[in-house]
Parts: structure tokens; C-alpha cells; sequence
């Protein structure tokens, strides 16, 4: 208090000091998000559907059991090589072994029908929920109600045109298609066709992504198959500027959360995490915390100075003899296809006796011609022999037509008169096939009385 000139007192009101100004944040500047992995997804996606359909139905790949083909990119192959039907599956899977190697979840992500067909499904079922809230203005339970009826009917009809699909890989599809239209669930063909049916629908509406991680083994066998160099989705974030949005949690449809690690066995490295990390931190002028990595250590997918071979994957030793195998493999029954005969023929010496003789002297051998044209022409199969002087075919045209498709057999001899002057007991000769400009040859023995028997 203090006192005026005219004497009166005044009172000092204490002055509350000035609240500090926060300072001004700078708005961020959204930078570029960069490069979208969604789009490529989807268009894998389109294009493994067109080849799912396509194998199939064009006769490039199936397993034809009641016919017993295996049908493999233009080759019809027989049950009788099956050895080459085995090696071209083996193949298949260790192509995908290699893929889980060098590239992780890739398959499981960006290939595989279950992962394509259940996403189609979670995306549709969605689409309808939306689509119906927004047209009919009724009572919740009866939006729900139609939008889940329409999806089941559509699900119920797409479960019939893939299980169609799928079973066409080992049954002819116009055979298939009779057994559908005759509704077929007697023979083991109309069985199949609706239990897969059945299947396909419990699968795509209630068991999904959930497959992945309770019944497919592949998932599990990425453990043995990744190490440290292996393509995986990783988290980031050494100056802690992970917002918390969860963003990157929502749009996982394997509900998992990638910043807890990047083993998670549900994790199929689809990348969808990664664009939507991308998407919220560009806004607020960073780049994602999430990345595809060469291995939890090694660098981001697409950055450092690196050989392009190790840009693609070839980042040690291990990876490209794995490559080189696969190149020797391929290389290996891409010549076996190609070395096949249009007809396979077998000839063996019938040796229920070991020869016969007639009252002139004339020895005659038997032997068995068998023949299987994998061809689809008419074709002509002639023998001729090398290496037995003065000798003829008995009882046999030798110039045997076989249809496409058929196998024959037929038996005949092979005649030396006592003319041939051929030495007692063991003969060698060579029969030789030929069918078009093909030739064979098949090392034989003709036997005549021994010695001591004459
Ligand atoms: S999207 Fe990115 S910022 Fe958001 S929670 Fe996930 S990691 Fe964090
Ligand atoms: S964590 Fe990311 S990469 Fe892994 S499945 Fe989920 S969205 Fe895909």
C-alpha cells in the first residue's frame, strides 16, 4: 500500500505475470508416400485367377485319373512315366522352397489361391454390408439379415465355379460338366465335386486366413527355410515416431500387429502394413517406420549400393547354388520331355520256350511287341534287323498302325532257316524300330539248339 499526493491510500494489485506463448508448431509438409505394394498385389492377384483358370480348362496342366495322363504344358504324359510326372511336381515345390528362401512370405502373400479367394471373400462380404446399409433404410437386423443372404448365395455360386475349376485339375471339365448338369453324387467323380464344393464354401465364409495359421503346413515350414537374409516385413523405429494410430493393425487381415515383431508365423508379408504406415506419416511429412528388409538387420528392399543379383535376393553363396540346382533341374526335365518318343515301344523275347524247330531245320524264336502311341495322330511302327543274316519276321506285318491314344501288343517270330548259318546256342542281334523319322534300338539274342542237343 502507498500514499497518494492528495493523501489518500492506494492499493497495488499485484501484476499476474504474462502466460508463457507456446511456440508455434510449423504445419508439417506431407511429403510423396512412395511406392504402393496394395496395386501390385491386386494385380498378381488378377493374374494368378486368369492362370488358376486357365491351366486347367486349356489342357496345360492336369492330373487326369480316370484317364491316367498327367497333361503338363502341351505334353501328354502316360501313368507309365510316371517318373516324369513325379519330378516335374518335386520341382514345383522346391521352386517354392527357394521362393520362402529368398523372398519369405511371398507365396503366401502375393500367390496363393486360399490367400487371393479369402480376401476376395472378406472384401465382398464387406462391399455388400455397405453397399446395403447405405440403400435400405430398415432396422439394422434386417440390413444385416439381406446383406448376409446375398452374401452366402454368392458365395454359394463362386464355391461351385472354383470347386469346378479345382477338381478340373484331374478331371476332364466336359466329363465334369455332364457329372454338374446330371447331378452326379453317385460315381467317386460326382462325390468329389460336391464334397469340394461344400468345402470351398465352409472355407471362403468361415474358416478364411484362419486356414493359413491352423492347417497349412507351409506357413510352418518357413521357419525352416528363412535365415538372416530373407525378405521379411519389419518395423522401424529407432527416434520413436510411431504415432500410435494403429493403422498399420487395421489393415492387417491376419489381425496381428507387426510392431511386436517380424517372426510372427501369421505374418505373409503382404506389405499392406507398409503402405498404410507410408500413407500416415507422409501426411505428417515422414517416411513409414514399416519396410520389406533383407533380413532383420540387413538394409530396406530397393536401397543400397548393392550388385543387382543382391538386389533381387542372390545375397549369399547358399541362395545361388540353390538357383543353380533349380536351373540344372529344370534344364534336366525340360530334356527328359523332350527326348520322349511319340510312341513308346517295348519288344522282349517270349522264353515260355527258347526257341522252336521244324521238321526242316528252321529255328524260330518268339517274341512281344508292345506299343503305346502318346501321340494324337494315327502312327506306323516298322522293325528291321541288324545282325542276323538270312533270317525273316514270321506271322507279322511289321508295319504296325497304333491309333492315338492306343496301346497294342502283338507277338510274333523271327525265322532262320538252316540256310542262315547261324552259330549253336547264343545269337546277338539288334531289332531296330522306327516310326516316322524316330529309331530305336533294342539289343536281343535269337537262340538255335546247342551243341550237344542237336
Ligand atoms: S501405422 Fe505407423 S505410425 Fe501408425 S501405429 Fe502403425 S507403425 Fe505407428
Ligand atoms: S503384418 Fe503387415 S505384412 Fe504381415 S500380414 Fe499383416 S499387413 Fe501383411
Amino acid at each position: 500500500m502507498s500514499v497518494t499526493e492528495q493523501g489518500a491510500e492506494r492499493i497495488e494489485v499485484p501484476v499476474s505475470p504474462q502466460p508463457p506463448t507456446k511456440p508455434k508448431r510449423a504445419k508439417p509438409t506431407p511429403i510423396d508416400p512412395g511406392f504402393h505394394y496394395h496395386p501390385l498385389r491386386k494385380t498378381v492377384h488378377v493374374i494368378c485367377v486368369i492362370v488358376f483358370f486357365l491351366l486347367p480348362l486349356s489342357n496345360l496342366m492336369r492330373i487326369d485319373i480316370p484317364r491316367q495322363r498327367f497333361y503338363f504344358f502341351g505334353y501328354e504324359l502316360w501313368i507309365s512315366e510316371f517318373a516324369i510326372l513325379f519330378f516335374s511336381l518335386m520341382f514345383l515345390m522346391f521352386v517354392i522352397a527357394a521362393m520362402a528362401m529368398l523372398w519369405g512370405r511371398v507365396y503366401c502373400g502375393y500367390l496363393c489361391p486360399q490367400m487371393i479367394f479369402s480376401e476376395a471373400s472378406l472384401t465382398l462380404e464387406r462391399g455388400l454390408k455397405r453397399t446395403v446399409e447405405k440403400r435400405l433404410k430398415w432396422q439394422p437386423r434386417a440390413r444385416t439379415f439381406v446383406s448376409k443372404t446375398l452374401f452366402y448365395l454368392i458365395a454359394g455360386a463362386a464355391s461351385i465355379v472354383l470347386a469346378f475349376v479345382f477338381i478340373s485339375y484331374f478331371v476332364e471339365p466336359r466329363d465334369l460338366l455332364h457329372r454338374l448338369l446330371s447331378f452326379d453324387i453317385r460315381t467317386a467323380g460326382g462325390i468329389a465335386g460336391a464334397a469340394t464344393t461344400l468345402l470351398t464354401l465352409l472355407d471362403f465364409v468361415f474358416l478364411r486366413q484362419r486356414f493359413c495359421t491352423t492347417v497349412c503346413p507351409y506357413g510352418y515350414l518357413q521357419g525352416m527355410l528363412t535365415d538372416d537374409h530373407t525378405l521379411l516385413v519389419h518395423y522401424r523405429d529407432e527416434n520413436h515416431e510411431c504415432i500410435e494410430c494403429k493403422k498399420c493393425v487395421r489393415v492387417c487381415h491376419m489381425d496381428i500387429d507387426i510392431r511386436n515383431s517380424p517372426y510372427q508365423i501369421e505374418c505373409v508379408g503382404c506389405g499392406e502394413c507398409i503402405d498404410a504406415c507410408n500413407d500416415i506419416l507422409a501426411r505428417l511429412g515422414n517416411p513409414g517406420l514399416i519396410h520389406y528388409v533383407w533380413g532383420e538387420r540387413g538394409e530396406k528392399l530397393g536401397t543400397g549400393d548393392k550388385p543387382w543379383y543382391q538386389k533381387i535376393g542372390l545375397r549369399d553363396g547358399k541362395r545361388v547354388v540353390v538357383l543353380l540346382v533349380l536351373l540344372f533341374y529344370a534344364a534336366g526335365l525340360f530334356t527328359a520331355l523332350s527326348m520322349r518318343h511319340a510312341v513308346l515301344v517295348q519288344i522282349a523275347p517270349v522264353r515260355a520256350t527258347l526257341y522252336r524247330q521244324d521238321k526242316d531245320g528252321t529255328v524260330f524264336n518268339s517274341f512281344r511287341l508292345k506299343l503305346a502311341n502318346r501321340s494324337h495322330q494315327q502312327q506306323t511302327v516298322v522293325l528291321a534287323m541288324e545282325g542276323l543274316p538270312g533270317t525273316h519276321f514270321v506271322s507279322f506285318e511289321n508295319a504296325v498302325v497304333v491309333n492315338a491314344g492306343q496301346t497294342l501288343e502283338r507277338d510274333f517270330e523271327i525265322a532262320a532257316p538252316p540256310s542262315a548259318a547261324l552259330a549253336a546256342g547264343v545269337n546277338h542281334f539288334r531289332l531296330t524300330s522306327r516310326v516316322g523319322n524316330e529309331r530305336e534300338w533294342f539289343d536281343e539274342t535269337f537262340i538255335t539248339p546247342f551243341q550237344d542237343s542237336q
